[in-house]
């Protein structure tokens, strides 16, 4: 009996992994896979027939003979599931569509302040509606909605346990999903955008997200570094690699104490990250607009050089932190993450000369996805559900 259900596991493994590397390249072959994946002929050729069955991969032509019959290739089917991701924060709802590719298939940003009234909640189910349009073939195939919120989120329970941002306390989820007819999840916003990463990388390694919004918060995700490659699922599921925590407190980054008896944090203590590297932190010498701080640092405001500068100082201490703490790759995303690119190599020079163990920098880099990848991210849970169903 035991057997039989490990015999049913290794097969059910075997598939997922074939179905990983279709979805992972554009056509392929069943020599390939077999090469690839190291299985046998014989079993490559079962499990494709499983997944041609299941509707999930199908036939896309054939590949030019180098000699031999030529090898019909294959590829998965795009529209097989869709899901849909939506990003919520204080002043703004944002909604991302995808696909068995994972990529954004279509994207929308609107501004609407966030109330927690039932008159938000169904705005919000109304502007799914408007987003989905009429094309019925998308609507039967979502897989799910999920709801990317900066908040502490208890997604067993699907309970919102604190939100500084949305100014909520013990809330049950239930209220957001209310007016959506799908299946919904809550996704704290950090591990979201850290889900996007991982999938633009289609290589999962351990990494740090560094979120660095209007509040400073993170994501730490783990690979078990066994040097056992396996090809075919690079991803996992990258939700199940997300190190939550005993409380779902986790990667709040932005409360690590860089110097004692400094500015007040939000949160009560002193010298708080969050009160020193904080997009606010930048934007409150732009009348409020990160661009704008941004901006008129390069049209050559001496000020606000001096204040980059000594952002910069604080972020390469924060950073250093993680990785004497993580010995991993370490991602600044958010908002100043999405616009640090031109100056990381400044960053790097700062955190190499705190780098005790390799003294490069180089392990800090700044986020791939600028635009909606907490949205992004929310929808990629559904689509990575489905694919370890099959
Ligand atoms: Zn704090």
């Amino acid at each position: 009996m035991i057997q039989r259900t490990n015999n049913s596991e290794v097969k059910k493994l075997n598939r997922n992994r074939v179905f990983r590397y279709i979805n992972s390249k554009n056509r392929t072959s069943m020599p390939d896979i077999a090469a690839a994946l190291d299985m046998s002929g014989p079993t490559v050729l079962q499990i494709v027939k499983e997944l041609r069955e299941a509707h999930v991969i199908c036939e896309a032509g054939e590949f030019e003979s180098t000699g031999g019959r030529k090898a019909k290739a294959l590829a998965a089917v795009r529209d097989a599931r869709y899901a849909v991701g939506i990003e919520i924060t204080r002043n703004h709802i944002g909604m991302v569509l995808t696909d068995m590719t994972e990529t954004v298939l279509k994207h929308n940003r609107m501004r609407k302040a966030f109330t927690y009234e039932d008159e938000y909640f169904k705005q919000l189910g109304a502007a799914l509606e408007e987003f989905l349009g009429e094309d019925k073939a998308v609507r039967d195939k979502i897989a799910g909605v999920g709801i990317s919120v900066p908040s502490i989120v208890d997604s067993t329970e699907n309970h919102i346990t604190y939100s500084r941002a949305l100014d909520l306390y013990d809330i049950d989820g239930e209220v957001f999903s209310r007016h959506i007819p799908y299946p919904c999840v809550l996704i704290n916003d950090a591990n979201a955008a850290a889900a996007t990463e991982c999938i633009a990388d289609r290589q999962l390694e351990s990494m740090i997200y560094l979120s660095l919004s209007n509040t400073v918060g993170g994501a730490v995700v783990f690979r078990q570094e066994n040097g056992q490659e396996e090809p075919g699922s690079p991803l996992g599921s990258v939700f199940e690699n997300m190190y939550i925590g005993k409380h779902w407190h986790s990667g709040e980054f932005g409360h690590m104490i860089i110097h004692p008896g400094g500015k007040t944090c939000y949160c009560g203590k002193k010298g708080c990250v969050d009160a020193y590297c904080s997009a606010l932190c930048l934007a409150e010498y732009a009348d409020g607009y990160l661009e704008r701080f941004f901006d008129r640092m390069e049209d050559g405001d001496l000020e606000l050089v001096k204040v980059w500068e000594d952002y910069l100082d604080d972020l390469a201490i924060t950073v250093d932190n993680l990785r004497m703490c993580f010995d991993c790759d370490i991602v600044l995303g958010g908002y100043v993450g999405s616009l640090i690119g031109p100056y990381i190599k400044e960053l790097q020079k700062k955190v190499a000369e705190k780098n005790i163990f390799e003294g490069g920098g180089a392990y800090v880099r700044a986020c791939r996805y600028q635009k909606a990848a907490s949205a992004l991210g929310a929808a990629v849970y559904y689509i990575e559900n489905f694919i370890n169903s099959i």
